[in-house]
């Protein structure tokens, strides 16, 4: 019979291969932490199968679970002896949920579980504590009422501040026994009212019921919605850990807290944390009171007026310190730790790695190679290439004038200017309309993580560094400021005051994530740079990697950045967006709309030397590096003049009235412009535009030969071939232009030929387009969009429904399909046959997704090509792919 349930003592976990998948990560390390011989409080952990086998038995534990739940429950009594239940001296539960990746905040928790109206006089009785012991009560039927009986805990919280306002006090702290006791009895009420029934008194009744919702919220809205953005199987489940409960709250020698293993903000290798004095550990995380720094330094660094945990418990605080080096020496990784201590002994209730910056991953783990903790191909697999995102994003340029109206912390670095709402609901709403916003809460909760992700940045009032709302923006990467004391936020009044300003919902604010400013207004940023632990990391990743990296640029400031960003060579210059600006645009139109090749002559002398002019400059940047030039490939809609004065610019330039430019943009006019002529097929019916742009890159070439100024290897690129007549004819146009700027200049030019594999025949016909390709470079946007017969331009409609139904699990635009990989291992295999020496790379999207990288690395493409902005990540995901294919372990 499959073992089920794991005693954290267990024999048995030593059995378990691969313990997260079947104990999830919470379960899965206080067993470790147990065999460690670390204080962890007794429990065991529900597996993983058992959510499984929950959902098949339509959401209930069957008979025989239940047995061995009780089983289980014994071993606890013993250890702790104490009884769940007992009158005496009653045994009470923390039910957690636990998945194989943390997923803070998420699914639910039930603390002082066990207690009823009779434990609850002998758990007073026993603790000679009776405020603690009806504080816990009351807490419990909160908790379990919301997640269980599903009632807001808004109606509970709703008493609570009522019943301050009347008795005239400020903290839940000055409430005494019989406060507690009224607060209880009106609570039952509030449950009577909702449910038509009791509050359970049972305590097994309680317990089952708790362990099948911890279940249930596997399957909750915010559950759902952060496994999709973080790409989590929904087919992993969920482990639930039933513990022994210790106490936080029992008095000023008890305490509660969350202390990361070094700073996961910047990085720095000290102990990082906050806890309370008398509370437990939902005060903490929810951001409800304001806590106290663990550290002395932290507190004089914060110039916080509140002692720290060093100085008000040093004992409790030594055995931390000294647990939580063992444990980032065993994990080799930054743990996140929460601990309790009840009446002056320290429990640690879970570790995990912690949730951190991209700017502090970085460091963390540039240091642990230098402490020799890691090695470098270990901190090159650690770090997640996507992540690197927020590090190549603006900061604030300090030289413009700063309006800062208050400051908070600095959560989750990065800057981000947009609209103040309120709600996450607007957040949405705005980001549909591809507008900025700037999400302001008095806290959040995890129910507004979608808004959170909708947001540019987030802002609240209340909560430390390890509040949810500082968890999860790290997470995302979003720019946060949270508790700013500094704010006062009046929901009903869609404003916030702070000591001089009052801003409304609408207006437009920046936060610093960094440093933890609110700043009135719009703010200018400034372009990031790669030095410090990044370059080194990067230089590990450079000499790890054998796939290339390029940049798809086109304009001077986007190859300069590329080349910064260490891009080597230009992967797709597309010439079409050369054409951009108001001037040049107006000719090409020109050139479209001619009826003749006259004209057309014509409109192609005046784009010749802008074009010949902006290769040059790309030359220049990218020296010594290969420049892949696109030759033109316009989607016809994109460029046709649309308004009114659009039409009669044209009519005016190529001197015909405005009706007949009007009949020729409608005998233009193309169904389905992806599909109509676009690519080689207008050079097959015009070639003197290739021949144009051909010109213009060989006299570029040839003037720079000519003044022995730099070396420049252009690759001449033909889109959307599908034949091998198509490419053979262009080729010809090509080499024939060549030939004549070469008698012109009396030069000799170095160029290559080839194509974009971006249709389904060309990459099944790859072997006889390779015949007269030097390269192949796959347009997987293209492919993506021909392979599917799923229009780029339209799929945004109807996508997440393909998601929503498992059909896709990730959008086929983004990384790369099954399908389309099988196309591209047919190009290259066929390809190759035919020309052994071609040179094999990719430019579409996908080019810098690590996962689609991954792909092209193993297939032995020779370059990835992507924006510049994720050449960085482009250049990890390929060491990363390295290592794997080393079949490097950790
Ligand atoms: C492609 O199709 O993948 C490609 C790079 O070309 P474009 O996106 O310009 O069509
Ligand atoms: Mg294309």
């Amino acid at each position: 019979m499959t073992k089920l349930i794991y005693n954290f003592k267990s024999k048995d976990l030593k059995k378990i291969k691969n313990p997260k998948e079947i104990l999830g990560s919470k379960g899965s390390n206080l067993s470790k932490m147990g065999r460690m011989g670390l204080p962890v409080p007794p429990g065991f952990t529900i597996s993983t199968k058992v959510c499984e086998i929950f959902y098949r038995n339509k959401k209930k534990l069957n008979s025989k679970l239940i047995k061995q739940i009780k089983n289980e429950l014994k071993k606890i009594e013993t250890d702790v002896s104490k009884k769940f239940g007992d009158l005496n001296n009653p045994l009470l539960l923390s039910v957690r949920s636990g998945a194989r990746v943390s997923m803070p905040g998420m699914m639910d928790t039930i603390l002082n579980l066990g207690l009823n109206d009779n434990t609850v006089v002998a758990l007073a009785k026993k603790t000679s504590n009776g405020r603690f012991a009806k504080d816990s009560y009351r807490r419990f039927i909160q908790m379990y009422s919301n997640v269980v009986l599903g009632i807001e805990s808004y109606y509970f919280e709703e008493l609570i501040e009522n019943y301050k306002l009347t008795k005239g006090v400020l903290l839940d702290t000055e409430l005494n026994e019989d406060d507690w006791d009224g607060l209880i009895k009106d609570f039952k009420k509030v449950v009577k009212d909702k449910t038509h029934q009791d509050f359970p008194q049972d305590v097994y009744k309680q317990l089952f019921s708790a362990i099948e919702s911890v279940f249930l919220s596997w399957e909750s809205k915010r559950a759902k919605i952060y496994r999709k953005l973080n790409q989590i199987p929904s087919e992993w489940g969920t482990a639930v850990n039933v513990q022994s409960m210790v106490f936080g709250n029992m008095g000023n020698d008890c305490a509660t807290g969350v202390v990361f293993t070094r700073n996961p903000s910047n990085g720095s290798n000290n102990f990082y944390g906050e806890y309370l004095i008398n509370a437990q550990g939902e005060d903490v995380v929810a951001g409800t009171r304001t806590p106290q720094y663990i550290t002395k330094k932290a507190k004089n660094e914060a110039k916080a007026s509140e002692s720290s945990m060093q100085e008000l418990m040093p004992k409790a605080y030594a055995e931390l310190s000294k647990i939580l080096k063992k444990l980032e020496k065993y994990y080799k990784d930054m743990q996140d730790v929460e601990f309790t201590v009840e009446n002056k002994k320290l429990w640690i209730l879970q570790t995990r790695s912690g949730k951190r910056t991209s700017k502090s991953a970085i460091k963390i783990a540039v240091d642990m190679v230098k402490e020799k903790l890691i090695t470098k191909n270990e901190a090159i697999l650690r770090i997640d290439p996507n992540s690197l995102d927020t590090l190549l994003h603006p900061t604030l340029d300090e030289k413009s004038s700063l309006q800062v109206i208050a400051n908070g912390l600095p959560a989750s670095p990065g800057a981000a200017s947009g609209k103040v709402v309120f709600t996450p609901e607007e957040a949405e709403r705005l980001n549909e309309m591809m507008q900025d916003t700037i999400l302001v809460r008095i806290e959040t909760s995890p129910e507004d993580i979608q808004g959170m992700h909708a947001a540019k940045g987030i802002l609240t009032a209340r909560g430390g560094m390890t509040s949810h709302a500082a968890v999860v923006a790290r997470g995302m990467g979003r720019p946060c400021v949270s508790g700013s004391s500094e704010i006062d936020i009046n929901y009903d009044q869609k404003i916030f005051r702070t000591s001089n300003f009052e801003v409304k919902e609408g207006d437009t604010i920046t936060i610093d994530g960094s440093t933890g400013r609110i700043i009135l207004g719009k703010v200018q940023t400034v372009k990031p740079e790669i030095s410090g632990d990044f370059s080194k990391l990067m230089s590990w990743a450079d000499n790890i990697r054998k796939l290339k990296v390029r940049a798809n640029s086109e304009t001077t400031i986007d190859t300069k950045a590329a080349r910064a960003f260490g891009a080597e060579g230009v992967g797709l210059c597309r010439t079409e967006h050369m054409f951009f600006d108001e001037e040049r645009i107006l000719s090409v139109r020109e050139m479209i709309l001619s009826k003749t090749k006259e004209d057309r002559d014509v409109a192609l002398k005046k784009i010749l030397p802008y074009q010949k002019k902006d290769f040059l400059e790309i030359f220049k940047i990218m020296h010594g590096l290969p420049v892949t030039i696109r030759l033109l490939d316009p989607p016809l809609h994109e460029f046709l003049p649309k308004s009114e004065k659009e039409i009669f610019e044209v009519a005016n330039v190529i001197g015909v009235n405005k009706k007949e430019i009007v009949s020729r943009i409608e005998e233009l006019h193309e169904q389905n412009p992806m599909l109509g002529h676009r690519g080689c097929r207008l050079a097959i019916s015009f070639p003197e535009i290739y021949e144009m742009q051909c010109r213009a890159i060989f006299e570029a070439l040839s003037d720079l030969k000519i003044n022995k100024q730099m070396s420049a290897f252009p690759e001449i690129m033909i889109p959307l071939v599908s034949s091998e007549a198509e490419i053979k004819i262009l080729k010809d146009l090509v080499i024939r232009t060549a030939r004549k700027v070469e008698l012109d200049k009396k030069v000799k030019l170095n160029f290559l030929i080839g194509t974009m594999i971006e249709l389904p025949r060309a990459a099944i016909k790859a072997q006889d387009i390779a015949k007269h390709a030097e390269f192949f470079s796959f347009g997987t946007n293209d492919l993506t969009q021909t392979t599917f017969g799923i229009s780029r331009d339209d799929s945004g409609k109807f996508l997440n429904d393909y998601i929503e139904n498992k059909i896709f699990l990730i959008d086929p635009f983004i990384s790369i399909d099954e399908g389309v990989k099988d196309l591209i291992k047919i190009a290259v295999l066929n390809g190759k046959k035919k020309n052994k020496k071609i040179k094999l790379g990719i430019c579409g999207e996908h080019g810098g997704d690590p996962k689609s990288i991954d792909f092209c690395s193993m297939i032995g493409l020779n370059y990835v090509s992507c924006s510049p902005y994720r050449v960085p990540i482009a250049r990890l995901a390929a060491a990363q792919s390295e290592l794997k294919k080393n079949k490097w372990k950790l």
